[in-house]
């Protein structure tokens, strides 16, 4: 899921991806989706749709998040996988 030029949210986990960095992703439905780890892709090629969900009230909350982090990190966004969600080094 794209949230800026620097920001992808893995839909399997959620974890903050810099596009920049990542070589894992796939084009889904006209979306690219970027994911921390080739385990998370093979999930997610498995069955889409249980990932690809309406907004709900989690993809409020981490909107909001989201946007609190850019206030405190800049446009730039947080570094993948460190500051978004968890201590560094979370695993999925
Ligand atoms: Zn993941």
């Amino acid at each position: 899921m794209r949230v800026s030029d620097t920001l992808y949210i893995d839909p399997v986990c959620y974890m903050g991806c810099n596009p920049q960095e990542s070589e894992i992703y796939t084009d889904y439905e006209g979306e690219r989706y970027y994911f921390c780890d080739r385990k998370c892709k093979e999930k997610f090629l498995a069955d889409p749709s249980r990932y690809i969900k309406p907004k709900s009230w989690w993809d409020r909350w981490l909107d909001k998040h989201i946007k609190a982090n850019e206030k405190e990190f800049g446009p730039k966004g947080p570094e993948c996988h460190t500051k978004l969600m968890g201590p560094p080094g979370s695993k999925c």
